[in-house]
């Protein structure tokens, strides 16, 4: 037992995060993971319900806080921004909520938070190297800690993502996307438990990134509802990584002092994808958008997608050359876009489950900056990222047949077609218990079990752990 574990207190908290690990992939291959097994017949094990979106910096952040994104700001990964029509990619200055860390941290414990999306340094008391979608992504803090880990591992940055170039090769060249995506998921392995027995903590939890790459793009060798399935050598590389994850918690169980509370989880699952719908492409065909040489009008367009599933509305007093009537029109202009996204229909098949007005999905104190609408797609189909009216097909003007993904959870989609995982252990836990839950009761549930109160504004609500 190093330093990190010889504290006289025992409420210590290690959270394995594995993002986009699948609920249905884990229960289809739990003979060969050995310690997900463990997890599910002797403990606390189920499923996340990721919020709507379940987009990645979403649903973590909506982990972290322990509330709904109307009350943590975050509804997409593209927003815009209020009182004009830019659309703006979110970072994490943009969260209105303090995190499980700052609140832990103002409660006296340490923290080592390692490769969690949308994270900035600021107000911990511990260490952090902040993830996907952070500003000083990969840049570990404080000095201290980036000096040890330059002379025990000769890195500067840590590397807790695949680089673009890799990702663009990795249909071309899939086994070295697989060779590179397993390199970097050791290494960070490795820097991980190096930090976890070196420093001192009492909450834990890196991200791994890895299996959300991997699925995005070959999700169609492991899904024979998807109609280009074919099974071969890479869906055994997929399966594979599922062995390493379970590995590497296999590897942190061995560590961990048994007083340690340890949860396993994702931020969601996956479902299949085969075809994107272009959104602004249909919103122009409906006479809701209007282009000029092309482009689309912002002023003069009733609605727009920023790219994913959210529509976002042209108001009178809302935005600067706003057209529609907040009083007489905007419910109306709603409904009307909705029963239209709803009628679309690409060789007898239904591509959008839903359409929800954003007082549908979403409740709290930030709710007037959420898109107007907010699409869900079902299983095979996604909104198309192009934020721009993109070239016509005569035959199919607003239908992507080849999409760059197989795989997808957020373009958007219902949160029960892509449920992530959880596993619980700890000490006093009686297992062979099947848990379904928020994301959002995450957060409650590790400051109840660290005796540290609850704050009054979250969304979520603690978990019974014990029997
Ligand atoms: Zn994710």
């Amino acid at each position: 037992m190093r330093n990190g574990q010889t504290q006289k207190n025992s409420l210590k908290v290690l959270v394995l995060g594995f993002d986009g690990a699948s609920q249905s992939l884990v229960a289809r291959w739990i003979d060969h993971l050995p310690n997900f097994k463990l997890l599910k017949d002797l403990n606390i094990f189920g499923q996340t319900i990721p919020p709507i979106p379940a987009q990645t910096p979403v649903a973590w952040t909506t982990f972290m806080t322990g509330k709904n994104p109307g009350n943590h700001g975050i509804f997409s990964f593209a927003f815009r921004q209020t009182g004009t029509y830019k659309r703006k990619i979110i970072d994490p200055r943009m969260l209105k909520s303090k995190t499980l860390w700052q609140i832990l941290s103002e409660a006296g414990k340490r923290v080592g938070v390692l490769n969690v999306p949308m994270c900035d340094c600021c107000d911990i008391k511990g260490f952090m190297i902040p993830g996907f979608m952070s500003r000083s992504e990969g840049i570990p803090y404080p000095d201290s800690v980036r000096e040890k880990i330059k002379r025990k591992f000769g890195i500067k940055k840590f590397a807790g993502d695949l680089e673009i170039a890799t990702l663009e090769k990795a249909q071309s060249d899939p086994e070295l996307f697989f060779e590179r995506v397993n390199q970097m998921t050791d290494c960070m392995a490795e820097i991980c438990l190096y930090l976890f027995e070196e420093e001192e903590w009492d909450f834990f939890m890196p991200v791994f990134m890895g299996l959300d790459r991997i699925q995005h793009f070959f999700w169609k060798n492991i899904d024979s509802t998807h109609p280009k399935f074919e099974e071969n050598k890479l869906s055994n590389l997929v399966e594979n990584f599922y062995v390493k994850a379970d590995r590497i918690v296999g590897n942190f169980l061995k560590l961990a002092d048994e007083n340690t509370l340890v949860i396993v989880l994702s931020d969601h699952g996956f479902c299949s994808v085969h075809r994107e719908v272009i959104i602004n492409n249909y919103l122009e065909e409906k006479g809701f958008l209007t282009t000029n040489a092309g482009k689309i009008d912002l002023e003069k367009s009733k609605a727009v997608s920023y790219g994913y599933g959210d529509i976002w509305l042209n108001v009178k007093q809302r935005e600067p050359q706003g057209i529609i009537d907040l009083a007489e029109e905007y419910d109306h202009v709603r409904t009307q876009i909705s029963t239209e996204l709803k009628k679309i229909e690409i060789d007898g098949e239904k591509p959008i489950k839903d359409v929800k007005k954003r007082e549908e999905l979403w409740w709290g104190t930030y709710l007037n900056q959420a898109p107007d609408l907010n699409i869900i797609f079902n299983i095979g189909y996604q909104a198309a990222r192009q934020p721009e009216i993109t070239e016509k097909n005569e035959l199919k003007r607003y239908v992507n047949d080849s999409p760059r993904w197989s795989g997808g959870h957020d373009g958007t989609h219902d949160p029960l077609d892509v449920l992530g995982i959880i596993g619980i252990l700890g000490p006093g836990i009686k297992g062979g218990k099947d848990l379904r839950i928020h994301l959002w009761d995450l957060a409650p549930t590790i400051l109840n079990w660290m005796n540290v109160p609850i704050p009054a504004d979250m969304d979520g609500r603690p978990i019974r752990l014990k029997a």
